[in-house]
């Protein structure tokens, strides 16, 4: 059983020796426990905040605990009585080829399962976050003006494509020419620009020549000053995720402009409201995969998968969904079904 352990804090980007990868027995499951084989790991944003132990809405993991993260498993073998060998099951078991559990948190999902690594996906939670997000907090109504970075990824390519179904019109940001190819002759989008061109802000702003409604921010960075003077009165703001600012020490150079923020905040009535997904919105979670599905199954929404094999792959992959390599959804195949 290979996992990978916490072995120090990062400072700034992560890097390999901050990880150990270990081996260890695979465990035995006791009665009311059951033994689980990691087919797919999702590697997300968020584990650099986990990384981390600054203050944040969930708890860090600790120096020598397995890393954590969204996982699709096999059960091996069982003494649950809601579980039986060959089962799929949606977890938790974070970064590791085996995992015991007692059921806590865990989702069966039966012995046929098609296409395992959607559910961490665009039928799981980075698209039950685009959906939420956007239509809860975003609310876009048609005619409007929507904006989405990390277009291509599993998020962004979710929100501009339901934007796309109601009516609006739909802009997006990515990094590199390839990234913004597929953004709009892929998924539909209206426009997608490079937020690392030079001109990236007269871009944006030619794109949007009616402003800007809904704003859904993913990165902040240079891309959310680029929207702040395009953002229309009563514009909404879904503060979903800031990824340029994930490995920051210290705050950016330059004047501070908390003051002109909220100035225009005020003057604008803008809306800015952040969301954690499941503690927000858990409850819905099933709404959304009806809706979902029938959207993904009717060819109403596309997605693009990067799954790497290997555990013993897995920083480095991680390094680079940090750094804007991933090209869709990032997933670590663990085993082969
Ligand atoms: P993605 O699949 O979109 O991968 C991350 C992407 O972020 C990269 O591919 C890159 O895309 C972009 N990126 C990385 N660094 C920068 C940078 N410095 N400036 C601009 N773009 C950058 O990830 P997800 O879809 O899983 O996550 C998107 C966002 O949503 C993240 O901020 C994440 O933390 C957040 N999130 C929040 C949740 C919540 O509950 N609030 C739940 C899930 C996700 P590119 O090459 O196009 O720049």
């Amino acid at each position: 059983n290979r996992r990978f352990v916490l072995a120090s804090r990062p400072h700034g980007e992560p890097v390999a020796e901050n990880f150990r990868l270990e081996t260890v027995e695979i465990p035995q499951p006791a009665v009311g426990q059951l033994l689980l084989r990691t087919l797919y790991l999702s590697l997300d944003p968020y584990m650099r905040g986990r990384m981390s132990d600054a203050p944040s809405y969930a708890a860090p993991v600790q120096i020598g605990q397995v890393m954590v993260g969204g996982t699709v498993s096999r059960v091996v073998s069982s003494q649950h009585p809601d579980f039986k060998t060959g089962d799929w099951v949606l977890g938790y078991e974070g970064w590791q080829e085996y995992a015991l559990s007692d059921g806590q948190g865990l989702r069966n999902l039966g012995t046929k399962l098609n296409h395992p690594s959607r559910l961490l996906g665009v039928l799981g939670m980075p698209g039950f976050t685009a959906y939420m997000g956007l239509l809860d907090i975003g609310q876009p109504q048609a005619g409007e003006t929507v904006v989405v970075a990390a277009a291509s990824g599993a998020v962004g390519s979710v929100v501009g494509q339901i934007a796309k179904l109601k009516g609006c019109r739909v802009v997006g940001v990515a990094g590199g020419e390839e990234k913004c190819r597929y953004v709009v002759n892929e998924l539909g989008f209206d426009a997608c620009i490079d937020h690392r061109a030079p001109q990236f802000a007269a871009q944006l702003a030619a794109a949007c020549p009616q402003g800007i409604d809904v704003y859904f921010e993913n990165v902040g960075g240079v891309v959310f000053d680029a929207v702040i003077p395009l953002l229309n009165t009563k514009a909404r703001i879904p503060v979903c995720g800031v990824i340029a600012q994930y490995n920051a020490t210290e705050l950016p150079a330059g004047p501070d402009r908390l003051p002109l923020l909220q100035s225009l905040i005020l003057r604008k009535r803008i809306k800015m409201q952040g969301f954690i997904i499941f503690d927000d919105y858990a409850p819905r979670f099933g709404e959304f995969l009806q809706q979902m599905e029938e959207w993904v199954s009717q060819g109403k929404i596309k997605f693009r998968e990067d799954i790497v094999d290997g555990l013993e792959n897995a920083p480095q992959a991680f390094f680079g969904l940090l750094q804007g390599k991933n090209f869709g959804k990032l997933v670590i195949r663990v085993g082969n079904e």
